[in-house]
């Protein structure tokens, strides 16, 4: 998984993100990934999803797109971060229009180098679930982008 672009827009970014063939697209693909999310990022059992359905992000992670995943723990990081825990995601995608696998994860923010860096840190979390690499430090990144910021 890797994300290929990112826009920036005036209130939200819009990152394009791409599981290659073969790796898993779902939470419930993956071994133990709703408990080892939940082990760095415990705030994302208070998320709540604006999908319609009324249920919480708690409810969908053990059974939903990793690109939903890579929104709510972006957010979290942000939210870890200073930023306000009211900034809404949103993940969607189009195979069709974009290509096999890409997801168009769309990040509101307040001060876009923080949703920026929460990204990349999200998308570090993403790869540890597939297998590749360490577990992302969430305390030493919230204080790093905390010292990016900008407003506030
Ligand atoms: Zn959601």
């Amino acid at each position: 998984m890797r994300i290929r672009s990112v826009t920036v827009g005036p209130d939200a970014i819009e990152a394009h993100v791409v599981f290659t063939a073969g790796q898993p697209l779902r939470t419930s693909e993956v071994p133990g990934a709703s408990e080892r999310v939940l082990s760095l990022l415990p705030g994302l059992r208070g998320h709540r999803c604006h999908n319609g359905r009324g249920a919480t992000f708690a409810d969908e992670l053990e059974d939903t797109e990793l690109a939903h995943l890579l929104e709510h723990a972006a957010l979290e990081i942000m939210a870890v971060s200073g930023s306000p825990d009211t900034l809404r995601g949103r993940t969607s995608w189009d195979f069709r229009a974009d290509g096999e696998g890409v997801f168009r994860v769309r990040l509101e923010y307040d001060d876009d180098l923080v949703a920026l860096g929460a990204l990349d840190v999200a998308g570090a979390l993403v790869r540890w679930l597939l297998g590749g690499g360490q577990a992302p430090d969430v305390a030493a990144e919230a204080g790093r982008l905390r010292g990016l910021r900008t407003s506030g």
